[in-house]
């Protein structure tokens, strides 16, 4: 059996990675796409226990202390977390894990695990992602304004990323998604420990 591989995806916020992912998700079988716990509030349309698990401050802190997250970051103002059992029992299963993550837990889990492959989603410029964020219509102006400044900041990392994709429509941006994915599992490495089995 194939061993599963971890995939990171970050992006600045509003650059479409959850639109990305979610069709990305429609085309693969065997991948686990983990759901991370937030103390931010749930926006229109967004389902406790499938976009995020919806937790207070007290139950994230508590979380913490048990040593529940792989990884976890504070990202304008609120926490995010990702669980680790789910993703520990998936990677068991041989199914490829993705991980929606912000930069911070991007470092955090490569230091822990050095073969995760990183993807960044970039905006085709600033003034589409400004769009996108304003067409969300859930931010205050200050947020948005926070999430524009955090986006630029992140942009600095995104050299250390392994690979860089643009998400100027979503099919083409899931198309390189796929690619890389792909080509990622035909790596000598991979093959190598599939002949040897
Ligand atoms: P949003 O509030 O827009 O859903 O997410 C804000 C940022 O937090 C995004 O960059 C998103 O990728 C990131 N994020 C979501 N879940 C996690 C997580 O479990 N850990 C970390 N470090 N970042 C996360």
């Amino acid at each position: 059996m194939a061993k599963g591989k971890t995939f990171i995806i970050s992006g600045p916020s509003g650059v479409g990675k959850g639109t990305i992912v979610k069709a990305l998700m429609q085309t693969r079988p065997n991948t686990f796409l983990s759901v991370s716990a937030t103390t931010r509030e749930p926006r229109k349309g967004e389902e406790d226990g499938v976009h995020y698990h919806f937790i207070d401050v007290e139950r994230f802190r508590s979380l913490i202390e048990q040593d529940a997250f792989l990884e976890y970051a504070e990202y304008v103002g609120n926490f995010y977390g990702t669980p680790k059992k789910y993703v520990d029992e998936a990677m068991e299963r041989g199914e490829d894990v993705i991980l929606e993550i912000d930069v911070q837990g991007a470092t955090q889990v490569s230091a822990k695990r050095p073969d995760a492959v990183t993807i960044f989603v970039v905006p085709p410029s600033w003034e589409v992602l400004e769009q996108r964020l304003r067409d969300r219509g859930t931010d205050s102006e200050e947020k948005l304004q926070k999430r524009l400044v955090r986006a630029k900041v992140e942009l600095q990392a995104a050299s250390s990323y392994s690979y860089m994709v643009i998400n100027d429509t979503v099919e083409e941006a899931v198309r390189e998604v796929n690619a890389i994915m792909l080509a990622e599992h035909c790596r000598p490495g991979e093959r190598l420990s599939l002949l040897s089995e």
